[in-house]
């Protein structure tokens, strides 16, 4: 793969990131991942803002190329023969002698490289997926996008180590997000519900996208905290992200939610979604 290295394009066993990069040493860096369908990308100043967001919050300086940012998103995948699958782009604060507080004195690191996925044909797209519960130890600022990704990957592993494929976190309010997703749920109401904004998850550029689709459908939509009590009564679940589009919830720690089979207003916002990326 060909990937882009701090202002050049290189192949990916050529690039060199420092020992001393502050990402490596302290995990001081920020990340998205955008995804294109057929070479269109969904969604790209949405998660290009969010990127913005994330650098200012953690106070690491643009990488010079942030103006050039859409044109390298394209360019990757033609350079990778990508049509359908994701970008992701890491910038971390730079290289500095290993130091807490220092400020690095060159550039931000800026990575970006392209992989092949077909979302639209996964298993859990199409079929549906198994998590299991977890309480939330991450820290309070969920809303910014890190690398420092620790807990996720221990419940995403913990998950499969359990035969389920993903963990959905729970704080006192009650569900957070999954470990890479929003999650939405059909009430006993027929609402559709999910945890509203703020430092406790991240604002996912999907889940805004949903919300728009849904509100536009004439659904009835509630941002509110989800108990976990309610997958006993909901009649459907779904997570959403950048390359889950919207996946349904089949079940929750080994109870099915209704009858286990995905319901018709996933179906439907998945349809809706999927016309809208390809567009
Ligand atoms: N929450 C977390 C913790 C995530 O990692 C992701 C994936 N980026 C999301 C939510 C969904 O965000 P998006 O829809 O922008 O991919």
């Amino acid at each position: 793969p060909i990937v882009f290295l701090n202002g050049t394009y290189v192949r990916a066993e050529d690039a060199r990131i420092s020992p001393f990069d502050r990402g490596f040493t302290f995990g001081e860096g920020v990340y998205e991942v955008c995804i294109a369908v057929n070479g269109k990308f969904v969604d790209a100043p949405a998660h290009l803002a969010r990127l913005d967001r994330s650098l200012a919050a953690c106070g690491i300086a643009h990488p010079p190329e942030r103006a050039k940012l859409d044109s390298i998103m394209e360019e990757l995948l033609r350079k990778n023969d990508v049509t359908t699958g994701l970008v992701y782009i890491q910038v971390t604060s730079g290289v500095s002698p290993r130091n807490f507080t220092i400020r690095p004195e060159g550039r931000s690191t800026l990575l970006m490289m392209a992989q092949a996925s077909d979302f639209e044909q996964t298993s859990a797209f199409r079929e549906g997926i198994h998590v299991q519960l977890r309480e939330d130890i991450r820290w309070l600022h969920r809303d910014i996008k890190t690398t420092m990704l620790m807990p996720q990957v221990m419940a995403k592993r913990d998950a499969l180590a359990q035969g389920m494929s993903d963990t959905l976190f729970y704080d006192e309010q009650g569900i957070t997000e999954g470990a890479s997703s929003n999650v939405f749920l059909v009430d006993a109401h027929g609402t559709l519900v999910t945890r509203p904004l703020s430092n406790r998850l991240l604002a996912g550029c999907t889940r805004e996208r949903i919300l728009d689709l849904a509100r536009e459908a004439g659904l009835p939509v509630d941002e509110r905290p989800i108990q976990r009590a309610e997958f006993a009564t909901a009649t459907e679940c779904f997570v959403t992200s950048a390359t889950y589009l919207i996946t349904p919830v089949l079940t929750v720690d080994g109870v099915s939610i209704a009858d286990g089979q995905v319901g018709l207003v996933t179906r439907t916002l998945q349809r809706l979604y999927c016309n809208s990326m390809n567009d």
